[in-house]
């Protein structure tokens, strides 16, 4: 027989190819089959460290992540279809055990599975929590975030640091795809460049009025663009501040005049809206776990660009005054 049925590559047409062409065809196919040994199956703990990820692999894999929408990574607690995530995953990013402390204890026990906490790799720039402490240790409340402020996905200046750290994890594991990590790498530190530019320019313009937000998860993006965060209703999300705490909030709105305050989507806290009556106040949202961003290669610059807009939209005025809680 001369003529066998096979699909071409181009175009998915059923052609008649000679059979010298087709033992050719058959010989590459197999050859980067051995080649391309599956890519190493990525799983990121919280959504921030997903679009970093997926910037990284992109055309290689999809990333996976383990936190659903809707819960904070500061009280998350395993369920059975987490634990088969784990269990699935090669390579497992996270941030450290002060945020997500559900993890640690399970993955001692997940064998085989290469992890890397975030805040414990070479290069990362580590804010301490006692830099935040006169704002509040006065009043008695107890923060549960270590020594270090964990919310290090929140500059662009520690995302440059984590996409090169999951770049050489990445091609330690599956070298064959080290140039497409390589690649993927200098797009998205390019990008960082102009993500950086285009919200330092916003921030500038927006005059760098101070603004209140609800949990203290904001230092890193105000070091990296000289935002200013006048003060956080809570170090813990889940928890109520104190009376006394609030009390002083309510004389720092006093003096503010003309402010914004900044809910979180996962957290519908009753207080903000009381504090908000009477004052001339606009409540604006910022979402630190990035919950509707669609994961892509440019999702992490978007995630940036919109808590900066969000914020200087805000102090800007540009919010509707008292804007409703949804
Ligand atoms: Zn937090």
């Amino acid at each position: 027989m001369l003529y066998y049925n096979t699909y071409q590559k181009s175009g998915f047409c059923m052609q008649f190819v000679p059979i010298k062409q087709l033992l050719i065809t058959v010989l590459l196919m197999t050859v980067s089959f051995f080649a391309s040994a599956e890519p190493p199956k990525v799983l990121a703990s919280i959504k921030p460290l997903q679009l970093i990820a997926q910037a990284v692999t992109e055309g290689v894999a999809d990333t996976k992540v383990l936190l659903p929408p809707g819960s904070s990574p500061h009280s998350h607690s395993l369920k059975p279809s987490d634990v088969r995530k784990l269990r699935d995953a090669d390579v497992i990013f996270w941030v450290g055990p002060s945020m997500e402390t559900f993890l640690p204890k399970m993955l001692t026990s997940t064998k085989g599975v290469k992890s890397v906490s975030m805040m414990d790799i070479h290069g990362i720039r580590l804010r301490s929590s006692e830099e935040d402490e006169h704002h509040i240790h006065e009043h008695g409340e107890h923060h549960d975030h270590g020594d270090y402020d964990p919310h290090i996905w929140l500059s662009t200046e520690n995302a440059r640091v984590i996409a090169k750290e999951m770049a050489r994890v990445l091609i330690s594991v599956d070298k064959v795809n080290q140039s497409r990590y390589q690649n993927n790498l200098d797009l998205f530190l390019k990008s960082m460049d102009q993500t950086d530019s285009r919200n330092c320019q916003k921030v500038e313009q927006s005059g760098k009025k101070p603004f209140f937000v609800f949990h203290n998860a904001y230092g890193y993006l105000q070091e990296q663009y000289g935002l200013e965060v006048a003060g956080y209703f809570t170090l813990n999300p889940e928890q109520q501040p104190g009376a006394r705490h609030l009390v002083s909030l309510k004389g720092q709105l006093d003096k503010a005049s003309e402010t914004c305050i900044f809910r979180e989507p996962q957290f519908q806290p009753a207080y903000i809206e009381r504090l908000t009556e009477g004052r001339s106040i606009r409540v604006g949202v910022l979402d630190p776990l990035a919950e509707n961003i669609q994961s892509g290669p440019e999702s992490y610059a978007k995630f940036i660009n919109q808590l900066v807009d969000n914020i200087t939209s805000c102090i800007q005025g540009a919010a509707k005054k008292n804007g409703k809680l949804s």
